[in-house]
């Protein structure tokens, strides 16, 4: 009977950290579960360049000085010499985490359970096969609850005719007036040919892919393309309730990623929170860290409230931009927003509706 070091389950990001970045020396042997073929996934994460990103700045695809929020009428600029907006793509996080001295065995198998004997878990599979590790790092998570507000988006990798995107300025929100719920398109150009355009909405359903192809060719008409190449598509759904798993009664079991509470509910920003996370777990013999401040964690969920009870069309996100500058801005979204920052933001928002939310479920 083979135990080993470690168990992960699901290779998505926070997985593949576990293996990079815990267990990196040559006589570390990883067991890890996956139940997708995970090498045709790919898709772009996005984030402000914090220190805590900074040693994997060689693996980012494309930075961004310049970003704008805005609809049809108006537009907020921001610029940020120091922390720029970045995105790495899935297949060169998963190339360089697998790129390890360490033995991992991957699976391509789904966990049904896993419990304890004596000193190590014995972990069974779908197809009734078990195994043995003396840890367990988990990612497995919800990502719809019912009556519960989620961040669905389509998005596509474009080529068009020369000179059609300003490459140095990403366009993080659009936003355009729908009945019901939030929607924006979100923009980054990774040349003056070739970009990542797509629609993103807030609400409880996901719609047809249709009705986001739609928007993408509405925002590309405006900007006098109609004709372009398909290169690749990204679709997701990212919970905007807190999908965190209660922290495991077991110091063994180790609870990692969006399941581990590494989301930020409000934007759905997870991937350098789940690397700050697992770069925390590395330093502690705590199974459980927290990587969300407790006040912003309090105004995301009274921010969520508000979305869920109130028909928000963009402008408190225009607002918001409007009253901080390009480091506010990202500080926040980073979760390292000053005092000052914090009251900047409460006060661009739209008072009553805030302080009911408060009130409400
Ligand atoms: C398309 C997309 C784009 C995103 N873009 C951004 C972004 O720009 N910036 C950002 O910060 N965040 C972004 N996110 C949010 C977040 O970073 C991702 O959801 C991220 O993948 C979360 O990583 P994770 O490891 O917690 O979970 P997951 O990526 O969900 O990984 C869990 C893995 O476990 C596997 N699994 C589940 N159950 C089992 C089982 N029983 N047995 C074996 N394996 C199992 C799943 O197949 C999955 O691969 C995006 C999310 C998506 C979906």
């Amino acid at each position: 009977m083979k135990i080993y070091k470690a168990a992960i389950i699901g290779l998505g990001p926070s997985g593949l950290a576990v293996n990079k970045l815990i267990y990196g020396k040559k006589e570390d042997e990883v067991i890890a579960f996956e139940n997708t073929n995970f090498k045709n996934r790919n898709n772009l994460f996005g984030f402000w360049l914090t220190d805590w990103m900074k040693p994997f700045e060689k693996l980012i695809k494309k930075k961004w000085h310049n970003w704008s929020i805005g609809n049809d009428f108006i537009k907020i600029n921001h610029y940020e010499k120091n922390y720029p907006y970045c995105v790495i793509s899935f297949d060169t996080w998963r190339e360089y985490c697998l790129d390890n001295p360490n033995k991992i065995e991957i699976k391509i198998e789904k966990v049904l359970r896993y419990y304890p004997v004596k000193n190590y878990f014995k972990i069974i599979t779908e197809d009734k096969r078990e195994y043995f590790a003396e840890k367990i790092y988990d990612s497995r998570s919800i990502k719809h609850k019912n009556n519960e507000l989620i961040q669905h988006f389509f998005g596509i990798n474009i080529t068009t005719e020369d000179n059609k995107f300003h490459e140095n300025e990403a366009t993080l929100m659009h936003f355009t007036q729908e009945e019901s719920m939030l929607h924006f398109i979100y923009a980054l150009p990774f040349s003056h040919n070739k970009a990542l355009i797509e629609s993103t909405v807030f609400s409880k359903e996901i719609l047809t892919e249709n009705w986001y192809r739609n928007k993408i060719d509405k925002f590309l008409k405006n900007l006098n393309i109609t004709k372009y190449e398909e290169n690749e598509i990204e679709r997701g759904v990212i919970p905007m309730f807190s999908a965190e798993e209660k922290s495991a009664n077991h110091p063994n079991i180790f609870n990692i990623g969006i399941r581990g509470g590494a989301c930020k509910t409000s934007t759905g920003y997870a991937f350098s929170f789940l690397i700050k996370q697992i770069l925390l777990l590395k330093k502690t013999n705590k199974n459980k860290v927290y990587v969300h401040n407790f006040i912003e964690t309090e105004m995301d969920k009274i921010f969520i409230k508000y979305l869920k009870n109130f028909n928000e069309n963009g402008k408190s996100f225009i607002n918001l931009a409007k009253n901080l500058n390009g480091y506010e801005f990202q500080s926040f979204m980073m979760g390292q927003s000053s005092l000052l920052t914090k009251i900047k933001i409460i006060n661009s928002m739209p008072k009553m509706p805030f302080i009911m939310s408060i009130f409400k479920n």
